[in-house]
């Protein structure tokens, strides 16, 4: 939809689109800006320029239009006073991880919190009409803004006023007149100082009006009024009207304080501490002036590092006051944002990692990091979460709860950018020996697989400056893949199965076949339970024929027949393979009591990322940072059979999604968004709530037993839980005594064996000058395992050790100098090769140990007298055996 020509359309008929009661009470007159043609509101009979050209653009930086000044916190108050004064409901935020919508990682504007997808369509659910909430919204694409430009965050309050006109709601006049007055009578701005800028605001397939206000050049808010709906020239009106109303909280607190910056007044005590810590001596009147250019510049130039560049050459800023000054002032400013961001997000319960919405996470923090090292801080990032948490829990309680696990994640996060900081190094050098700079799209690829930012390369000079489109492509990769495709089948006119297994799901019952595919049939009511939810389905017999697989389209339920298939109109009988089903079940209820006892055990970023539940094994994928310990498995799998032992209540109950919401909070999707109006809450007394469409049992102790058998880190950030229950797990018990007793057994023998061959070799040493006197005396030593031809001895036997070779051998030639020996034997995993001879006993020891060492593939060396050697080919001992004893013997 083109955002132009609905602008055009409506600004042709302003009376009807953007002419509301409070225009004409007070008197307001309607211009187009001699500069740029888009019309604009004013009270002020002079204006002549809209509020982006205007010359009074950022004029309250250092001069504030009002006499109260309240920061971030003070200005929410000030907001939340004055709409529950005119009856709002004051709703708290909603998570900034969205995990009501699929398409959204995080919540970017507050008017998400009340949009829920069914199908293709968005459709509102407000849990007030009407109502405000200070949502804290999340946005990644602006980041090479943060910190530069003054008004650029990670993430911001968007103050939302949103109303449903009918049911005690309202529509423009009304939004208009209140917005007004919270300026100028809450805030105490001058009613002249209030510019409404005519605009449109066009997304998800509706549109509408609407009218940004502007203070001093200064975007507040914009009050957005969603009336249509399809193409403009043949749109209807929608059914359900909305007012979207968006302000920044960060921007009304800068309006009253006129800071240099909209962070001055936004991080409570940081920014001073910050100050100190840095000792940055700020200069105010150099501030104020940089920062209004800055913003002007902002308006002229689409490149950030020209912004600034122009900024510094009109504002006549010395070399000196840019490093010692704006330099590190802006290392500050990035840093309190994104920590703050990274609060909110991991309070939230999200991870950064390499994946999804936890990139972007893991990108701030990275950020945070080199900007420490860069500026060569000493900075106690534990402290700067107090600070923030204490400066923001007046309005976000839920921050305090979350302030240990947010400082564990952040340390040990920032404890992995230490350990990469090596390696990045070295990738760096090589990027330099290259001789040019990467591309966007190799830096992406760099930061994705490697982990390096292009901060880093900046500060190592492989780059001289971040592409402006980096976090832009960055945060798009990101931001929405989350949706998958779904295998369409025609089944138009076939009406919704009855889901017998919601009901009183009988395993065996009679339905009739309402229509025949090539890959299964479909009944009017069935029992067996459709693939769903990571539950596999069931199996069993219809007519006579196995069914093999079962999968929902729409609400119409296939199932797929091995064997053959009945007709059209028949009526079957149907049976559901019931112990199958039963383990599926158990499986199911145990990966609820898994979830919940890895986040008791773990902390409270556990989140279900997927789950499998088959008949004779199932797995659960969680969140989390680290693999496991062997000790935290044990604790999570004592933990579940805790809750086993319990024999705690499954209920299962149905709810309007909203009010589920409400009740339990976002934690119940765990299994993922869930798009229908009503939810089926599954819940194991307070110990686990969650929206699932599985079976489950009616009590804790049908599960009889949870047993992990297995953890592995599947991805960054991710973990898998393998595990068994029910007769599965008590079968998996048993398996695992036989083979400990097995491998008891072993060992016990083998340690038997071992002793007595130790015990061997010591007598073979003992045993050393009995045998030399036997070989002197022409005796055989063919019972010892000795091959001996006149005075030349060799042996392979595996009870004489490396000990005995060399004393053996040594002592034999000592004293008679026509004798010789040869030994061969294993030692560890290679077998070695020792000879001794006699001046006169026409053998030579170095080229036996050469011959024999080359067989068994290693290396050999000594001399004609005394040499050794060995190697690795096991298989090759026998050859190496017969080689060896022929060439000693003769
Ligand atoms: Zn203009
Ligand atoms: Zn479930």
């Amino acid at each position: 939809m083109d955002k132009n020509q609905i602008l055009k359309e409506f600004s042709a008929d302003p009376d009807r689109y953007y002419k509301v009661k409070l225009f004409e009470e007070q008197g307001f007159i309607r211009k187009g800006c001699t500069k740029c043609g888009r019309f604009f509101w004013t009270l002020d009979a002079n204006r002549t320029l809209c509020p982006d050209d205007g010359t009074d653009t950022y004029s309250f930086i250092g001069e504030p239009p009002t006499t109260k000044r309240f920061d971030y916190t003070q200005a929410w108050k000030q907001v939340e006073e004055f709409f529950v004064k005119n009856n709002h409901t004051s709703v708290s935020r909603y998570p900034v991880v969205c995990r009501w919508r699929d398409d959204l990682y995080f919540t970017i504007a507050s008017v998400v919190d009340f949009q829920r997808v069914m199908g293709s369509k968005v459709v509102f659910e407000f849990p007030a009409n009407p109502l405000v909430v200070p949502q804290t919204c999340l946005r990644f694409k602006d980041l090479e803004n943060v910190g530069v430009t003054g008004r650029h965050f990670s993430s911001f309050c968007m103050i939302g006023q949103h109303s449903i006109p009918d049911n005690g709601g309202y529509w423009k006049d009304e939004c208009v007149d209140l917005d007004f007055r919270l300026l100028t009578q809450q805030f105490g701005i001058k009613k002249e100082e209030v510019v409404f800028v005519e605009d449109v605001w066009a997304g998800g397939g509706s549109f509408g009006s609407s009218l940004e206000y502007f203070v001093r050049g200064l975007e507040l808010g914009n009050a957005v009024f969603t009336e249509f709906q399809g193409e403009l020239g043949q749109h209807t009106t929608l059914d359900q009207k909305i007012i979207d109303m968006g302000a920044g909280l960060e921007r009304f607190a800068w309006i009253t304080t006129g800071t240099p910056t909209a962070y001055d007044c936004c991080f409570g005590p940081i920014t001073n501490h910050l100050m100190e810590k840095i000792g940055i001596d700020s200069d105010s009147e150099m501030l104020r002036n940089y920062f209004t250019t800055i913003a002007k510049n902002l308006e002229i130039y689409d490149d950030l590092t020209e912004v600034r560049k122009q900024t510094i050459k009109t504002t006549g800023l010395t070399e000196d006051q840019l490093n010692r000054i704006i330099t590190p002032l802006e290392g500050m400013y990035l840093i309190a944002d994104h920590l703050r961001t990274l609060i909110f997000a991991i309070t939230d319960g999200a991870l950064p990692s390499n994946v999804g919405g936890g990139y972007n996470l893991r990108m701030m923090l990275r950020r945070i990091n080199g900007t420490i090292d860069r500026m060569n801080l000493k900075l106690d990032i534990d402290e700067l979460i107090d600070m923030h948490i204490d400066y923001l829990k007046d309005t976000y309680p839920e921050l305090e709860s979350k302030r240990q696990d947010v400082k564990t994640i952040l340390e040990l996060e920032s404890q992995r950018y230490v350990e990469s900081k090596s390696r990045m190094g070295k990738m760096a050098t090589k990027l330099k020996d290259k001789g040019r700079a990467p591309s966007v799209d190799e830096l992406i690829t760099l930061y994705e697989s490697d982990g390096i930012t292009p901060e880093y390369l900046k500060e190592v000079e492989v780059i001289s400056e971040i592409p402006s489109s980096f976090y832009a492509k960055l945060s798009d990769l990101h931001q929405s893949d989350k949706k998958k495709a779904m295998e369409q089948l025609s089944l138009e006119n076939i009406p919704e199965t009855d889901m017998l297994f919601y009901k009183d799901d009988p395993m065996e019952f009679e339905a009739k076949v309402l229509k025949v595919f090539e890959k299964g049939i479909v009944l009017d009511r069935t029992s067996f339970y459709a693939r769903g939810g990571g539950q596999e389905p069931d199996h069993g017999i219809i007519a006579g024929f196995k069914v093999i697989d079962v999968n929902k389209h729409g609400g119409v339920i296939l199932h797929e027949l091995e064997g053959g298939i009945p007709s059209e109109g028949d009526t079957v009988s149907c049976k559901v393979d019931s112990v199958r089903r039963a383990n599926i079940t158990k499986n199911h209820t145990s990966t609820h009591i898994l979830n919940s006892s890895a986040r008791q055990v773990l902390g409270s970023w556990i989140w279900q990322h997927s789950a499998f539940k088959e008949d004779d094994h199932a797995r659960l994928d969680i969140t989390h940072h680290s693999s496991l310990t062997d000790s935290e498995v044990a604790d999570i799998e004592k933990a579940a059979n805790q809750i086993i032992a319990k024999d705690m209540q499954v209920t299962i109950e149905n709810y309007d999604r909203g009010t589920a919401e409400q009740k339990y909070g976002f934690k119940i999707y765990q299994g993922g968004v869930v798009p229908v109006k009503s939810v089926r809450i599954v819940s194991i007394e307070d110990f686990d709530v969650e929206a699932c469409g599985g079976t489950h049992v009616k009590q804790t102790k049908d599960i009889e037993l949870i047993k992990i058998t297995r953890t592995k880190r599947i991805q960054d950030g991710v973990v898998r839980l393998e595990f068994v229950s029910g007769p599965t797990a008590q079968e998996y018990v048993k398996q695992q005594e036989i083979i400990q007793t097995q491998n008891k057994e072993e060992s016990a023998q083998k340690e038997i064996k071992d002793k007595a061959r130790e015990e061997n070799k010591d007598k073979a040493r003992e045993k050393i000058p009995v045998f030399i006197e036997k070989v002197l005396s022409g005796e055989s030593l063919e019972s010892e395992g000795i091959a001996v031809n006149g005075k030349l001895c060799f042996t392979a036997d595996e009870n004489y050790d490396d000990y005995f070779h060399q004393n053996f051998g040594k002592k034999l030639v000592a004293k008679d100098d026509t004798a010789a020996f040869c030994g061969i034997f294993e030692a560890g995993p290679t077998i070695r090769v020792i000879i001794f001879a006699g001046e006169k006993s026409g053998v030579n020891a170095g080229d036996i140990a050469k011959e024999i060492a080359s067989i068994l593939g290693g290396s050999g060396g000594g001399d004609a007298k005394f040499a050794q050697g060995g190697g690795k080919d096991t298989s090759k001992k026998d050859t190496a055996i017969q080689k060896a004893k022929s060439m000693i013997l003769g």
